[in-house]
């Protein structure tokens, strides 16, 4: 997708174009006509809205004509031609996404990776964090990326439920009740789930830390990525536990409190030396200024996500919403995501 800025410049180039057609043909309806519905078919390219919704109108408005037929034919007339202008445009912007897809596709030979630790985390809870590690998980097996997805938010873990998975034997068995690790990783959705339960204190006991330094080093081997979701706070236990080779994503809502969240959580992983890939926006619901917030947080901006209520039912239905509805925007920026991460950490 386009940054705001760049959109803008394309939206004004368009007007420019459009008025100078319009004026030039300026005695000539049909074209001036053409030219509305040209502009329409840019607009959108440009903002990349909805290939559909041209092509219901033009169903409403071919509906409308047949209604309208015996009474005013003129009418008729014209109401099927402005049907065939937006189904003309539906189809073209149909086409311009299955080539953009296309490309991509083909543009695509994703490298291998090998343990690569991603933690998600956030200042506060409730910002979105177990959701988009678990799509995310998911977004990158559908890409091939042997993954695991691992509940480390040892207050309040529900890995388990966004995953679907109803498990026995989890984390804390292995930690300690002498669980084997394979009894605790369950496949769902095409990736490994490491659940786990509440530990109340967990980082009190330095013991604690050395086991799931342990445990990261018994199986990083095994994934290309290591996918953690994070309890919410700085968790400089967690970083010392996993050590520099663990990047992190910062998940934030887009108000000023939670940015400032992860500007210090960023902060603090610097001073550990972990590596901070960029901050993930979720529930956008309005216009986002890009630029200014990467500026003002020294971080990039990796994903911007749609409120969605969606993504809620899907939760409450345990399946991921990447597996569900790959083709709500929501889903979509997710597979962005996926693609994205495995170039940044090749
Ligand atoms: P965290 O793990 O950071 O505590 P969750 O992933 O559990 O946050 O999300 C908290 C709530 O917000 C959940 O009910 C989830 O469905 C909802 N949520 C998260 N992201 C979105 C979104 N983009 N649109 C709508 N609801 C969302
Ligand atoms: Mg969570």
């Amino acid at each position: 997708m386009l940054k705001k800025r760049e959109q803008e410049l394309l939206l004004a180039i368009t007007i420019v174009a459009f008025l100078i057609f319009m004026f030039a043909f300026r005695g000539n309806k049909e074209l001036k006509i053409l030219l509305i519905f040209a502009f329409y078919f840019f607009a959108s390219l440009i903002y990349d809205l909805d290939s559909r919704y041209p092509i219901i109108a033009a169903i409403f408005l071919l509906i409308s004509a047949a209604i309208v037929l015996s009474k005013n034919e003129e009418l008729a007339n014209n109401l099927a031609i402005y049907a065939y202008y937006f189904l003309v445009v539906g189809v073209a912007l149909q086409l311009v996404e299955y080539l953009r897809e296309h490309r991509e596709e083909e543009e695509e030979e994703l490298p291998e990776l090998r343990g690569k630790c991603i933690a998600i985390a956030s200042g506060k809870g409730g910002v979105g964090k177990t959701t988009i590690a678990s799509n995310l998980a998911v977004a990158l097996a559908k890409i091939e990326k042997r993954c695991i997805l691992i509940d480390f938010d040892f207050s309040m873990p529900n890995l388990d439920i966004a995953m679907g998975i109803k498990p026995e034997k989890n984390l804390k068995d292995f930690l300690f009740n002498n669980a084997e690790i394979e009894e605790c990783i369950y496949y769902a959705h095409g990736c490994d789930v490491l659940p786990t339960l509440p530990i109340p204190n967990f980082f009190k006991k330095e013991e604690n830390v050395g086991k799931l330094k342990e445990l990261i080093n018994k199986i990083k081997e095994k994934y290309e990525i290591l996918l953690m979701d994070f309890p919410p706070g700085s968790n400089i236990e967690l970083l010392e536990a996993i050590g520099r080779d663990m990047s992190l994503i910062l998940v934030t809502n887009p108000e000023k409190l939670s940015l400032l969240d992860s500007f210090n959580i960023a902060s603090i992983a610097r001073e550990k030396e972990n590596k901070v890939i960029g901050i993930i926006l979720n529930r956008v619901e309005e216009e986002i200024d890009v630029d200014s917030i990467e500026n003002e947080m020294g971080l990039p901006i990796i994903a911007l996500l749609p409120e969605d209520s969606m993504v809620r039912e899907s939760l409450n239905k345990e399946i991921p919403i990447v597996s569900e509805e790959p083709e709500r925007e929501f889903s979509r920026e997710i597979m962005k995501l996926a693609k994205f991460l495995v170039r940044v950490l090749s």
